[in-house]
């Protein structure tokens, strides 16, 4: 079959490869539908992610249908269309029972971060892939629900809303800001107007993202790239007073100095970003500020409420994808998607 395969710092090719097989019972082999492409695999090819090696398949995104399924999996059957999370889980360990599906202890669990797909274990940019314990990491897709809307809920959606809005405890009422207006801060934004935000604040340095955000639902958004001065045009929008719900989907230092710098008393701070240096915490001018700061990976227990939103029509989750390739076009897809300040892409959907 063909799939991208990583071979390096900033080396990919799209390249024949041995179809994958069934090497435990828990195994199925799905045959992909639709993929897309995210930051993180960006990431991985500058070489930033060195867990990774010469000769990994990359893609954590997919939708596809069943081919071929080991011994053990009783509830994924041939045939099935369905979604993969991006985290692959057993179900059964002490963590997966309490839904902490990405601390998952069983050898290709998740496991804090590595085996993800593309990570540790082949990804989803192939024709097709090797799932491991497939009866818990994957959902069915209900009747209606399109691979591109699907596909958004194998990592961008449960995180914006999993570790940003629902770890950001966001109430009715509330004032929301985030901070970074990529897929994963605009599935945060999306999300947020599900528990009834007051306003919803998008802050990037792009403009384009920022009038991305408002078809997301924000109310307001904010342009941070010059001076200090976006941190009062910020208060005036909260009487003065600071958000109540700060989420980071960037993964800096200085958006998350940023987000402690717009918060009221009380006030959640959500951190999504993931951060590859040391970030500062002023504890010197917070400890008095009665705040709750969360952390955390994506479990995605939350798809098949999401699924439904989506089946519902309560989320419009296909509004990410702004491009389509065939899979073929797999290098096409990354050129666009690399530059998305140029080409606008949020998503590409490759099928
Ligand atoms: P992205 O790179 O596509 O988007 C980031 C956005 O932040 C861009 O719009 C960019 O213009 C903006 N930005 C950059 N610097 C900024 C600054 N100084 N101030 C304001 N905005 C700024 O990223 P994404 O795919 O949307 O992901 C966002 C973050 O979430 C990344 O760190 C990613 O690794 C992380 N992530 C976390 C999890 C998790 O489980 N915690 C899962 C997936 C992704
Ligand atoms: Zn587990």
């Amino acid at each position: 079959m063909k799939a991208l395969v990583y071979h390096g710092p900033d080396q990919k090719s799209w390249e024949d490869v041995p179809d994958p097989e069934i090497l435990k019972p828990t195994d199925a082999i799905v045959e992909i539908d639709t993929t897309t492409i995210c930051g993180t695999d960006l990431h991985i090819l500058k070489g930033d992610v060195p867990a990774v090696t010469d000769g990994r398949i990359l893609g954590h995104e997919g939708v596809g249908t069943v081919v071929d399924v080991g011994s053990a999996v009783s509830r994924a059957k041939e045939g099935d269309r369905l979604l993969l999370s991006c985290i692959s889980s057993c179900g059964s360990c002490s963590f997966c029972q309490q839904g902490l599906y990405s601390h998952c202890l069983a050898d290709e669990g998740a496991s804090g971060i590595g085996w993800i797909f593309g990570h540790l274990i082949n990804g989803t940019q192939a024709e097709k892939v090797r799932v491991p314990f497939a009866d818990n990491s994957t959902y069915r897709i209900p009747e209606g629900v399109s691979d591109e809307a699907a596909l958004m809920l194998s990592d961008i959606l449960p995180t914006g809303f999993e570790i940003g809005v629902r770890n950001g405890r966001v109430k009715p009422g509330d004032i929301v800001a985030v901070v970074g207006a990529g897929p994963v801060g605009l599935a945060a934004v999306m999300t947020a107007g599900l528990y009834g935000a007051s306003r919803i604040i998008a802050i990037d340095l792009d403009d384009n993202r920022l009038e991305q955000a408002k078809v997301f639902g924000a109310t307001d958004s904010v342009n941070n790239s010059s001076g200090d001065g976006w941190i009062d045009e910020v208060k005036d929008m909260t009487d003065g007073l600071g958000v109540d719900v700060a989420v980071e989907a960037v993964g800096i230092p200085q958006t998350f100095a940023a987000c402690l710098k717009i918060i009221r008393p009380g006030a959640s701070v959500a951190n999504v970003g993931v951060h590859g240096k040391a970030v500062e915490l002023p504890l010197q001018d917070l400890w008095i500020m009665d705040i709750t700061m969360t952390t955390g990976l994506v479990s995605t227990s939350t798809t098949p409420m999401l699924l439904k939103l989506v089946a519902q029509h309560k989320l419009s989750a296909e509004k990410f994808v702004t491009h389509h390739f065939a899979l073929d076009e797999m290098l096409d897809a990354y050129d666009t998607f690399g530059r998305a300040a140029e080409t606008k892409a949020l998503k590409v959907a490759i099928q």
